[in-house]
């Protein structure tokens, strides 16, 4: 079998930058998405989410950006992917789900079922959104009620007249009781104190939240999410909710009861719906073999490149999970691999 300079498994935001800078080296490389369609994550994204409701989707390198709109993000940023994929004939193939990454003397072994893909080096760029977390609370199975996680909210409609509880103190979380507030009774529980920006986020406070993920990352550390370092807003959309008193946040429960959620001091709220907005961890388990994790639970990286085995570069992890970040992890990550096909390969071994 042809052994590839690079392979790049996952062809959201984060893979077609790097696509699109290895094509630029010349570095020969196919691009393996376990996805139906073009649009990364964003294409599961609930409905109600619309363009002007995100944060902002960076352009792709060589692209204009897909601009704000009162359009659908799960429509609007599929569609822009896959005009990307076209005009610049990036080699995507899906859907291929990588089982697990090995090493074959030297050489690199994508699995994906009874498919294999030999390479000198590896970009792995497969987000967060298959590995959703929930934190385990006792009596979490005696539930009567729905539980959900933020990967399958759908919108705030069929919860209307059902009493939901949000977990999660995130950016997730603010917009779900902002949408569901208004059609349902809310109750939010988060294990910390909200931090709630107060001056408007400047760009130089967006590079102070990332440095700080950087950090982690360098030091090996799992990444903590950017939000979680910027802190939250309100935004128009929220103002009704917040009138509305859903942002009196209450600690996280200790107990979960057939019919509701128990506090420590005996407290008891009923509830029919249990909605987890608790994150994503990074969706890196077929890279297990490879043995990549710092004795600090994270994969220590310098830039984009793993610490542990520099054939391997990571983007859209840590710092560059947003779709800014990703963009440029894209260009770092081409660089690293070319820096290994020219020959880092030779003075480190
Ligand atoms: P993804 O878009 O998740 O793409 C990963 C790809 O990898 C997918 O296509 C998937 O099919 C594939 N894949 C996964 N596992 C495998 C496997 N084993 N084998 C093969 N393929 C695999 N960022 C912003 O900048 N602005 C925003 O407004 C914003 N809003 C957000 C809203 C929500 C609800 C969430 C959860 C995130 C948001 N982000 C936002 C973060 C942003 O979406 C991502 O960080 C960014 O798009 C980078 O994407 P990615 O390419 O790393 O991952």
């Amino acid at each position: 079998m042809d052994v590839l300079d690079s392979v790049v498994i996952g062809a959201g935001q984060a893979g077609l930058s790097s696509s699109y800078h290895l094509q630029r080296l010349g570095i020969s490389h196919v691009v393996l998405d376990s996805d139906p369609a073009p649009g990364g994550a964003w294409q599961h994204r609930w409905d109600s989410l619309t363009m002007r409701d995100v944060h902002g989707v960076a352009a792709l390198p060589d692209s204009g950006s897909p601009g704000l709109s009162e359009r659908r993000a799960n429509v609007v940023v599929p569609a822009y992917f896959s005009d990307y994929e076209r005009k610049h004939a990036l080699p995507v193939l899906r859907p291929v789900r990588v089982d697990r990454v090995t090493d074959d003397a030297g050489v690199l072994v994508v699995h994906a079922g009874d498919r294999a893909w030999t390479t000198h080096t590896l970009v792995n760029a497969t987000g967060t959104w298959s590995h959703p977390f929930v934190p385990r609370y006792p009596g979490m199975e005696t539930f009567a009620g729905e539980q959900l996680h933020t990967a399958g909210y759908r919108g705030a409609e069929r919860f209307r007249g059902r009493r939901v509880v949000v977990v999660g103190g995130g950016a997730s979380a603010v917009q779900f009781l902002g949408e569901l507030a208004p059609v349902t009774e809310t109750i939010w529980v988060t294990r910390r104190e909200p931090v709630w920006r107060t001056d408007d986020f400047t760009p130089d406070a967006g590079r102070r939240a990332v440095a700080l993920v950087e950090e982690r990352v360098r030091r090996g550390l799992p990444p903590a999410s950017v939000v979680s370092v910027t802190g939250l807003a309100l935004r128009e959309q929220e103002r009704a909710a917040e009138l509305l008193g859903a942002y009196a946040r209450r600690p996280m429960f200790s107990a979960v009861e057939p019919g509701g959620v128990r506090w420590a001091d005996g407290s008891f709220e009923p509830a029919d719906v249990i909605l987890w907005a608790t994150g994503f961890r990074p969706a890196i388990g077929h890279l297990a073999p490879l043995h990549l994790r710092s004795p600090q639970g994270g994969v220590q990286l310098d830039g984009t490149t793993a610490v542990a085995d520099r054939r391997v570069q990571l983007v859209g992890y840590g710092p560059s999970a947003s779709t800014i970040g990703a963009n440029r992890a894209g260009r770092t990550a081409a660089r690293g691999v070319a820096r290994w096909l020219d020959g880092e390969s030779l003075s480190t071994t």
